[in-house]
């Protein structure tokens, strides 16, 4: 289906709103009835059609029918945040007694979920290194049900492949999961590679606009009503109807947000490749990038995240490169209109990342500003290092 459709029209029925170009809010938890027997009726499929705002309400409908169709999966479901849809879609695979098999450096709260959290239901994970094809064939026992991967990851960009592991995990009957934030469904589509599972942040570029926290499960019809009847209604972590619409909003320019912040990143990438203090550039379409020819052949583009080590063992240098940028904002997240900064030496005292990064490296996002600007912005705070 062509994106620009899927964006500005598909599953808005205007007919039945007064013709309103923009979808109501359906600001409401209870949808009532006007007899006995329709109020059986509809507590039968309370799950697809208007009776309870945490099982079915029209306005996230409409941006659950625009990311299934985004992601090419027959449904999608949206939670109140990316690492509860992760959870969510985890936990719909995995019983006690389990095995999951995880590419090397997740995100850092599903990390938390695999390799803590989860090993008190009685499940186990190990970790392996995404890059060589072989690692997860030999991480696989008997009692793996799952297998998880983060292509590319968001902080070094190691990228995992993505049809080779789907074909393997067919083979051995066992259930594939991905989180395609990094790459938006613009970029990457790995339901059409044999990935059973796609979930996203759509805190990140989905909603674009740093205004919303939310996730996004994308599979089968028969997956999603599964996870329905399990995870998402008794843990109940819904997007709210008001957040689901500046999602919907958000969404209209998803492939120009995407497209621009993923031009930028290289021209900014070009730039940093080549200026004398910065020691290396990680981005997936790098030409020093070891994985490029496997980027090539998933990935449309790389994206707007980029990280670089800086030339340098000092980590006043680091915090002085930092403190002088005036159009990066020092934040985490990304996916907004505004470029970011994020330094990994503001971590080294947090006790949930375990494997520190680097001190001296710095993680960049790359928004909507122009590409001069924030060019100019790194060369003068490089200057005063
Ligand atoms: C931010 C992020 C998450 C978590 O999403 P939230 O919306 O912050 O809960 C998961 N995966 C990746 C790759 C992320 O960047």
């Amino acid at each position: 289906m062509e994106i620009s459709y899927i964006l500005n029209h598909l599953g808005e029925e205007r007919e039945e709103y007064y013709g309103a170009v923009v979808p109501p809010v359906f600001r409401t938890s209870n949808f009532c009835f006007k007899s006995v027997a329709e109020m059986r009726e509809k507590l039968t499929r309370e799950l697809e059609t208007p009776f309870y705002t945490r099982g079915f309400n029209p306005t996230v409908s409409i941006l659950r029918k625009k990311l299934a169709a985004l992601e090419g999966s027959e449904d999608a479901l949206v939670f109140a945040s990316g690492s509860a849809a992760v959870a969510a879609a985890v936990m719909n695979v995995v019983k006690a007694g389990d095995h999951v098999v995880c590419a090397n450096k997740p995100y850092s709260w599903t990390n938390t979920l695999l390799s803590k959290y989860l090993a008190k239901y009685g499940v186990s994970c190990t970790f392996v290194n995404g890059g060589e094809a072989d690692s997860f064939e030999k991480a696989i026992t008997d009692n793996t049900k799952l297998i998880y991967l983060e292509s590319p990851n968001s902080l070094t960009f190691e990228i995992q492949d993505i049809a080779a592991i789907a074909n393997l995990a067919k083979l051995k009957k066992i259930t594939t999961i991905i989180d395609n934030s990094y790459n938006s469904p613009i970029n990457q589509n790995p339901i059409g590679m044999g990935i059973d599972i796609v979930v996203h942040s759509g805190t990140k570029y989905l909603n674009g606009h740093s205004d919303v926290v939310c996730g996004v499960v994308c599979s089968t019809k028969e997956r999603i009503m599964k996870m329905m009847g399990e995870e998402y209604m008794t843990i109940g972590s819904i997007i709210s109807p008001d957040d689901a619409s500046l999602i919907l909003r958000g969404m209209r320019t998803l492939e120009l947000r995407v497209n621009r912040s993923a031009e930028t990143a290289v021209k900014v990438s070009r730039f940093l490749e080549n200026h004398a203090k910065i020691k290396h550039v990680y981005y997936p379409f790098s030409a020093n990038n070891p994985q490029l020819e496997l980027a090539k052949k998933q990935m449309k583009q790389g994206g707007g995240l980029l990280s670089i080590v800086l030339n340098t063992d000092k980590v006043e240098d680091v915090e002085r490169f930092c403190d002088s940028l005036k159009y990066f904002l020092m934040a985490t997240s990304w996916g907004g209109y505004e470029s970011l900064a994020f330094p990994m030496c503001a971590l080294a005292a947090s006790k949930s990342f375990e494997n520190p990064l680097p001190f001296n490296m710095i993680r960049l996002y790359i928004g909507l500003e122009d590409a001069d600007i924030l060019i100019e912005d790194l060369k003068q705070a490089l200057d005063k290092m």
